[in-house]
């Protein structure tokens, strides 16, 4: 008998675990505060009642889904792949267009389920550098690309976690300049003004994704989208599973990605809550130096380095206060006025006790 052997590649890895337990104030990850209203809520309810029939398979194209995605971010509906979060279509997009014999480069630092979920298929990784201020050399990287033969590219623009980005146009000559296909995670690209879904068309090399989970509101309803040319579109929905998005959350992301004004004036003041959120840190900082270094944020979320990290986190986490430690890095996602307000209460008495 062939005794079974769980394969090297996965042997060490661990559940993902976010923090657990109650808190105040969640600032962890990087999710909207805005839950969905009563008159939004009650658009959908009507809708699932008339529309959805619970004994059938859900429409594996998700096509009015997908053309109310095309029609807020005005690209054409062809060009447009929903998944079960962006989550499902980076899994999707290293099972099926990346094989063990090519090589994918992600960068350090970046969103970590990059790697986690290139381990899981066999793709092999290298992790290329970014500058010292966390930037990326777009230079550097399409030459580091090119001559480690790499296959493809796959980064956050903005980036999760450093919150800053890479503005179109170094973007546009990264993808060009590099021999692979680039896949250009946008999840973060409505609270900034320089994304390339106008022009993903044009590109053979180019795939961008794109969620529902931050800006849009509907993180726990679980929608992602892939954004590329036709033909790996075509592509890309044949491998997919033919039923990965379920009825219900079809309606709920439909119904909410019609609601265009609604959805501009949402980012809109969850990104003046990030601004005030980073001002708020930078005067901490210079009160009080232990808070360390804070990163420009074009995002809903300001990043941190400090060497009293863990300290910060611990203190906090006993305030009520849920924020996102990361080595010698913290992660802050902005909240109401209300949240920040007791953040940074919370901040006040962790540091003045450093
Ligand atoms: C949150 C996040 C995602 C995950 O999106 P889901 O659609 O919720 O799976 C993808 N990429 C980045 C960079 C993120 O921060």
């Amino acid at each position: 008998m062939l005794e079974y052997q769980i394969p090297e590649k996965i042997r060490d890895l661990v559940p993902y675990e976010p923090i657990s337990g109650s808190y105040r104030v969640r600032l962890d990850a990087n999710e909207s505060y805005l839950n969905l209203s009563e008159t939004q809520l009650q658009k959908v309810f009507a809708r699932l009642e008339k529309e959805v029939s619970y004994n059938r398979y859900p429409d594996p194209m998700a096509a009015k889904l997908c053309n109310a995605f095309a029609g807020y971010y005005g690209i054409s509906p062809e060009l447009v792949t929903a998944g079960n979060g962006s989550d499902e279509l980076i899994t999707l997009i290293y099972g099926t267009l990346f094989d063990p014999t090519m090589k994918v480069g992600t960068f350090a630092q970046d969103f970590s389920m990059y790697r986690v979920y290139a381990q899981c298929y066999g793709v092999p990784t290298v992790t290329l550098p970014k500058r010292e201020d966390l930037t990326i050399d777009v230079d550097q990287t399409i030459e580091q690309v090119n001559a480690l033969g790499l296959s493809g590219l796959v980064f956050s623009n903005p980036c999760n976690p450093t919150g800053q980005g890479l503005k179109r146009e170094e973007v546009l000559r990264l993808v060009q300049g590099v021999k692979a296909l680039v896949i250009l995670d946008e999840a973060y690209m409505d609270f900034w003004d320089q994304s390339l879904l106008q022009e993903v068309e044009q590109f053979d090399n180019l795939l961008i994704l794109k969620t529902c989970s931050k800006a849009i509101g509907l993180a726990g309803i679980r929608i992602g989208f892939a954004i590329t040319n036709p033909k790996l579109s075509r592509l890309l929905k044949a491998v997919k599973s033919p039923y990965n998005v379920n009825s219900v959350s079809q309606i709920y992301g439909e119904e909410l990605l019609k609601e265009h004004d609604y959805l501009r004036q949402a980012a809109q003041s969850i990104r003046e809550q990030a601004v005030k959120l980073e001002a708020m840190l930078r005067k901490l900082a210079e009160q009080y130096p232990k808070l360390g270094q804070v990163y420009p944020s074009v995002t809903n979320f300001v990043y941190l380095k400090t060497s009293e990290s863990q300290a910060i986190y611990q203190g906090l986490q006993k305030q009520g206060v849920a924020v996102r430690l990361m080595g010698g890095y913290l992660r802050i996602c902005a909240g109401t006025e209300e949240e920040q307000q007791i953040l940074k209460e919370a901040l006040d008495v962790v540091l003045a006790a450093l």
